[in-house]
């Protein structure tokens, strides 16, 4: 054989799993189609939204916040090339980073595109069309996923375009349709609309951010529209035309049995991704997929063929660059031997409006929906002494925990840098930590943590300090 492990994909999945795999000695190889590593998250995913989330956002506090704090400017210039610039430097340091890890790690890079010959055998074909057979006693895939077009109008990348397609224009549209409500559309729907572009949001179901606690969903729409984008919810998209004068969006809104028609120069589709499982030639090994065309695997992220793993967006679960991460490090210790453990009830998610929002644990939707009795503790950023210095007061902190014995069930976050903040929750879910205990800490004044506390306060008795 030529390797012990060999992994399909090159994403967060797939190159921690690489790295962790050589960190434990085995000789390890990597097989990637995209010129760089990186996956979906570092060339087309996190890291590019994030920068341009981050460069919209100076602009937009330049135009209408610093004022506020005695800061104003004339002549205030967007210079949207150079902010793409910018964003193409920050994903191609962060690719040439994950190169230069491999190489430390003596990790194997076949670039080109990888399919199953057998069970231990794959063929690697290269940009040039050149055929290579690799073998190896263990493969793991991690081949991602891509996102889901319309079955009436497929991504042209021109008019009708995908987070890729929009995470690359090279001018701001006047307006833009975003068709889908989740945390990627209303992500990119930020960016565009900070940047001066009209923005509108289809959605189907009834709330935007759907997977997330309800109070989230209502408190981000609010902000949102107050950043003036506006909402189509409870609204079906049926026909997009696309030609030289722009596109036409026709929807039918399912509360008032209206059809809706809407001119804009771009169209975005997001409504979800998919597993992406193209070119593997999984039929041949006969490897099981769910409904939806995810591989299946069991808890040791075995496929049902022995020595054939997967991980990451192309298995069951949250499409988030750190739970597929942490499925590399786990698939590999466990076959390593080790006995190392992932709480998906840790797992959390964030999305990066402003105000931030970020959630870990049950919603108060699902506690109800499972009958577990629960108490609440709110707290308002606007009760908050740093998030008034920072005149970021938008938002709250919500606790749930058991109505028998107080373990933290979920905690829901909106407002300033909660993204960061959740991470502390994460760590109280991780090991059983009870309201009280986040009551009992004292927290560093003044913060934006301390609404956490007050927020504890509150789901033990109604007695924060600051309401
Ligand atoms: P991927 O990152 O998709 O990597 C799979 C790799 O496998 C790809 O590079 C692909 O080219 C390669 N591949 C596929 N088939 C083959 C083959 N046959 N041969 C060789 N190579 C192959 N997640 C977060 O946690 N936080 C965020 O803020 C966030 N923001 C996002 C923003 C956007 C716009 C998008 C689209 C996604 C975002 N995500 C975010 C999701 C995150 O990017 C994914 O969950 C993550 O990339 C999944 O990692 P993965 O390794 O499983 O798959």
């Amino acid at each position: 054989m030529n390797h012990q492990i060999l992994i399909i994909g090159g994403g967060p999945a797939g190159y921690v799993a690489a790295i962790r795999s050589a960190q434990l000695g085995f000789n390890t190889a990597l097989v990637e189609k995209r010129k760089t590593l990186g996956g979906t998250c570092s060339n087309v995913g996190c890291i590019p939204s994030k920068a341009l989330l981050d460069s919209s956002e100076h602009y937009h506090n330049a135009v209408h916040k610093f004022k506020t704090h005695g800061i104003e400017f004339q002549n205030l210039k967007l210079n949207f090339s150079q902010m793409m610039q910018r964003k193409n430097q920050v994903v191609s340091a962060t690719t040439k980073g994950i190169e230069f890890l491999m190489t430390k790690n003596k990790i194997k890079v076949y670039h080109g595109t990888a399919s199953f010959l057998d069970n231990n055998t794959i063929k690697v074909v290269d940009k040039d069309s050149a055929e290579k057979k690799v073998t190896a006693e263990k493969i793991i895939i991690a081949s991602g996923s891509e996102p889901i077009p319309l079955p009436f109008a497929p991504f042209d990348e021109k008019l009708i375009l995908s987070s890729t397609g929009a995470l690359d224009l090279k001018s701001i549209p006047k307006n833009l349709i975003v068709i889908g409500g989740g945390v990627i559309a209303v992500e990119m729907s930020s960016i565009f609309a900070r940047l001066g572009c009209k923005v509108t949001v289809i959605e189907f179901t009834e709330r935007i951010i759907g997977s997330m606690d309800k109070d989230l969903s209502k408190e981000l729409l609010k902000s949102l529209t107050k950043l003036k984008i506006y909402f189509h919810l409870s609204t079906r998209v049926e026909h997009i035309k696309a030609d030289k004068n722009g596109v036409e969006v026709t929807a039918t809104s399912l509360k008032e049995d209206k059809k809706i028609k809407l001119k804009t120069e771009k169209v975005l589709v997001a409504i979800g991704r998919r597993a992406y499982t193209d070119e593997l030639n999984l039929d041949k090994l006969k490897i099981e997929t769910d409904k939806q065309g995810k591989i299946i695997v069991n808890s040791d992220f075995q496929t049902n063929i022995e020595n054939i793993y997967a991980i990451g967006d192309v298995i069951e679960g949250a499409m988030l660059a750190h739970k597929a991460s942490e499925e590399g490090n786990v698939c590999i210790e466990r076959i390593a031997g080790q006995k190392s453990h992932l709480n998906y009830q840790s797992i959390c998610g964030v999305v990066y409006t402003w105000p931030e929002v970020a959630s870990v644990g049950y919603s108060e939707e699902i506690l109800k929906e499972k009958g577990i009795e629960y108490n609440k503790g709110v707290f308002p950023f606007k009760a908050s002494g740093r998030a008034r210095a920072a005149d970021e007061d938008q938002g709250f902190i919500k606790i749930l925990s058991a109505k028998n014995n107080d373990e933290i069930l979920g905690i829901h976050m909106i407002g300033p840098r909660v993204a960061d903040l959740i991470a502390e929750s994460m760590v109280a879910m991780e090991y059983k930590a009870s309201a009280e205990d986040l009551a009992l800490l004292p927290y560093p004044h003044p913060t934006f943590s301390e609404a956490i506390k007050e927020a504890a306060l509150m789901a033990t008795g109604n007695r924060a300090i600051h309401l």
